[in-house]
């Protein structure tokens, strides 16, 4: 009754009811105005028209069938025996996705390999392996197909020298490694003592060895200290408003409860770590990630850094066929990719990818 009320009167004809409810609406009044504006401004809407179309879409998100995605964890196991095993516990293998929409199609026990991500299998929306044998062995890795994105993109080379600057719980730190082969080093940081610690347990269980745990501040790091003197990739996923995770009880994203203190206290941190990761001395790639919707984390954050960087960073397209595109009027939107439930069945994500324009003076 009251969701019905607080739509009429926002979105309807006005108030048309009486007595304790007219009272309790009149009361909330300015509160609700308030919430409405709220999300206007966080959506970027300027009107109650527009706010409605921007829950129809989140509703129609709801209706998507997101498939399970998997990785593949090379470094325990491979494509191939994974694939095999499946087929061989009851599962069918469809070949390689050509589209979303063959994503979408996945019923029952069907599976495919990404369109996008090589190591990525895509099974039917609802499917569980959180007690599957190959996830209990660290031979698949639950993580979400956007997910996967910002170590692919970084791609780093075997034996190279990568810093994950935020890397618990270690899912993305544990791809750098399969992707490196395990040969190498990285340097996985976090300021969060049981974060990281649940990091180093997942680790080990995904069979990585070339990694080193840092327990601190990421900002507080020297990039000119002699450890770090190798270190070419950065991959840069900051902690953020998860504003793109997907709310699995409604099915919609948790965006307006974000309060416009908290984003400007998210922003104003991952402003200084994307600037301090560019500072390295030898850094070639970085790649800045998070799973927010807001312009404020994303866009807003690489063109206020870029423009510190503008001679040594330029961004670059790192998936040409990727069709969602950063948003906003920065001209290096269109450089930025962004995921969502509604056009890629993957939950909200953003990914910017950052490359040295100059040789560093100590080659
Ligand atoms: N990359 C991780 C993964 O894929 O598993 C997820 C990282 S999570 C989005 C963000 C992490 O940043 C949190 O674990 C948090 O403790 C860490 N963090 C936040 N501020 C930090 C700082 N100043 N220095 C280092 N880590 C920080």
């Amino acid at each position: 009754m009251a969701k019905l009320l607080v739509y009429d009167y926002v979105f309807g004809k006005g108030l048309k009811c009486g007595g304790h409810w007219k009272l309790l609406m009149r009361k909330n009044h300015g509160q609700l105005n308030s919430i409405v504006a709220r999300m206007k401004v966080s959506r970027h809407l300027s009107s109650n028209r527009e706010l409605l179309s921007s829950f129809q879409e989140a509703a129609d998100d709801t209706g998507r069938q997101i498939p399970r995605y998997c990785r593949v964890n090379v470094l325990r196991s491979s494509m191939h025996d994974v694939m095999d095993y499946f087929k061989r516990h009851g599962h069918t293998y469809l070949g390689k996705a050509r589209s979303v929409k063959d994503l979408e199609r996945l019923k029952n026990n069907e599976f495919l390999t990404d369109l996008h991500l090589p190591d990525v299998l895509a099974f039917a929306h609802g499917t569980d392996f959180h007690d599957h044998e190959l996830y209990r062995c660290g031979n698949i890795i639950l993580q979400d197909k956007a997910s996967c994105l910002p170590a692919f993109l970084l791609a780093p080379t075997p034996g190279a020298h990568v810093m994950d600057c935020c890397a618990a719980p270690g899912n993305k730190t544990s791809q750098l490694a399969a992707i490196m082969k395990n040969k190498g080093k990285i340097f996985a940081v976090d300021r969060d003592e049981a974060r990281l610690a649940t990091a180093s347990t997942q680790l080990l269980r995904a069979g990585v060895t070339c990694h080193v745990l840092l327990h601190t501040d990421f900002l507080q790091l020297d990039p000119h200290d002699p450890r770090f003197r190798d270190v070419r990739f950065l991959l840069l996923d900051p902690s953020c408003s998860g504003s793109g995770m997907l709310n699995r009880h409604v099915g919609q994203v948790d965006e307006e409860k974000v309060s416009p203190d908290r984003l400007a206290a998210l922003s104003g941190f991952q402003y200084l770590a994307l600037r301090h990761a560019l500072s390295f001395p030898r850094a070639q790639r970085v790649v800045y990630s998070t799973c927010s919707l807001h312009l404020q984390e994303n866009e807003e954050v690489v063109q206020d850094v870029l423009k510190h960087f503008e001679n040594s960073f330029r961004l670059v397209d790192p998936l040409p066929d990727w069709p969602h595109r950063g948003e906003g009027t920065f001209p290096g939107a269109a450089l930025c990719l962004r995921a969502s439930a509604h056009s890629d069945l993957t939950s909200g994500f953003f990914v910017a990818v950052f490359e040295r324009v100059e040789q560093s003076p100590l080659k």
